[in-house]
């Protein structure tokens, strides 16, 4: 059976790391084995769904470099779902209940003191259609509910009902369906709540796995009874460990800080944020994988962990910066245009300061240092010593055009009238060059600040 997968996001916020970690989940693992990516928009909530959330999220992911191979959207699907629950209300299998939200907790509170499983005990089936019709005349709607199997012949007579399916990430897993709730499929207002359309979707899509975070494993459970009752093979599915804040606070799309579009603004490269949210939690060492290929290589969904990660910022970083350091200047070329950096020098430019960048933006710095003059942001004063050591020193720069070789023949020289060495003779000419006392190698930038340049500084 060919492979297809479907991201499911709700288009009510921005999506986050532990969205990604789903979305790449399930992009890895389709293109491991040459099958599909769906990215379906789960926008049943019309109220709540927004058109540029679904945009933002289709465009985070295209930064991330997933490209679906189709976009659905389960608003444009509810004849789907309206034929599902006519043939699931046909068999008996979906029926109304008009209890609110209060009522179910009295209930639930009985149950509890009555040493009885907190799950809703059915009271709705044992409603005649007279007494339907007294709580419809009294202006009540009713929610439906699925009834699961887990019974022989008597709904109230329930009995341990095992589903069990072999996760592709957590190994064999097994849920009683005798410990849920029927689940509520369709709300009293008519809207569609998750559990439904996704299955519809999920059967007529081909979907072949549904990979998933590990919230959804009950789900699963009651999903694969809706599966067999719509007459469908049941998808294989694969839930992976969920991640947190380092604080140990599960990740919202109200947690912005951590949206993919904040820390793309921040300027970490797509690829830390794709190695970290794939390797974070799993049995990798979590380390800056170069490209997608290489992460699609080294994936497999049952290197997971079975607990919650925690997603710390900082571990970005160092992955970023391990990128950056390696980056091609074909990876960057536009983007050092855009800060200005000469053409005909970008190509040396970022092979001499790449090293000494966490992000690529941080080249404007160095950039700025070239082209401008020092640093004056810094700290980076000379004792009186030192000032009139660099002074001299300018006056011993060699003839000729600047090369790479020309520190050498510069510092050579200075050595020699000087007497100094070392650090003591380095440092007060890095920092009249550039005002930082660190940076890259001085002789990868004294041919780009050239002559003039150089000239220009002498403190
Ligand atoms: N919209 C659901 C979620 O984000 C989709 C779950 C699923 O993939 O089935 O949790």
């Amino acid at each position: 059976m060919p492979v297809t997968v479907r991201f499911a996001p709700s288009p009510t916020g921005l999506i986050h790391i532990g969205n990604a970690r789903t979305a790449l989940y399930n992009w890895l693992f389709a293109k491991k084995q040459g099958g599909e990516f769906i990215l379906r928009f789960d926008d049943t909530d019309r109220q709540r769904s927004k058109a540029e959330y679904a945009e933002a999220i289709a465009a985070d992911l295209e930064w991330l470099g997933i490209m679906p191979d189709r976009v659905e959207h389960q608003s444009k699907r509810f004849a789907s779902y309206d034929a599902a629950v006519e043939a699931l209300k046909a068999r008996g299998l979906l029926y109304p209940c008009y209890e609110t939200a209060d009522e179910l907790e009295r209930k639930r509170k009985l149950r509890l003191a009555r040493k009885l499983p907190p799950v809703y005990g059915r009271d709705a089936l044992k409603l005649s259609e007279t007494e339907r019709g007294a709580l419809e005349a009294e202006g009540r709607r009713p929610h439906w509910r699925f009834l699961l199997p887990n019974f022989a012949d008597d709904p109230f007579e329930t009995r341990r009902t095992e589903v069990h399916w072999y996760d592709v990430v957590r190994g064999p897993q097994t849920v009683d369906l005798a410990s849920m709730s029927d689940p509520v499929l369709v709300r009293e207002d008519g809207t569609y709540l998750y559990t439904l359309p996704s299955v519809v979707d999920d059967i007529e899509m081909g979907v072949s796995h549904v990979i998933r975070g590990d919230d959804h494993v009950t789900n699963t459970g009651a999903q694969i009874a809706l599966f067999k009752a719509l007459d469908a093979e049941p998808p294989e599915f694969g839930h992976h460990n969920l991640l947190t804040t380092v604080s140990g606070e599960g990740l919202s799309k109200r947690s912005g800080a951590l949206s993919l579009s904040s820390l793309r603004e921040r300027g970490y490269e797509p690829m830390a944020i794709a190695s970290l949210a794939v390797l974070i939690g799993s049995s990798d060492a979590v380390a800056a994988v170069p490209g997608m290929d290489a992460l699609i290589e080294a994936f497999e969904p049952a290197k997971a962990s079975k607990s919650a990660a925690k997603f710390d910022p900082a571990e970005l970083t160092t992955l970023n910066r391990a990128l950056v350091h390696e980056l091609s200047h074909e990876a960057v070329a536009d983007r050092l245009d855009a800060m200005g950096v000469s053409r005909e020098q970008s190509a040396a430019f970022w092979s001499a300061v790449r090293r000494n960048c966490d992000f690529v933006a941080d080249a404007a710095g160095w950039w700025a240092i070239i082209a401008e003059g020092p640093d004056k942001t810094g700290d980076q004063g000379f004792s009186d010593e030192d000032r009139a050591f660099a002074r001299a020193a300018f006056d011993h720069l060699p003839e000729g055009p600047v090369t790479p070789d020309t520190w050498k023949a510069w510092t050579d020289a200075v050595k020699t009238v000087s007497g100094r060495k070392g650090r003591a003779l380095f440092m007060p000419l890095r920092i009249a060059l550039t005002g930082r006392a660190w940076g890259p190698e001085i002789a990868d930038l004294l041919p780009l600040i050239g002559r003039e340049g150089i000239a220009a500084r002498r403190p």
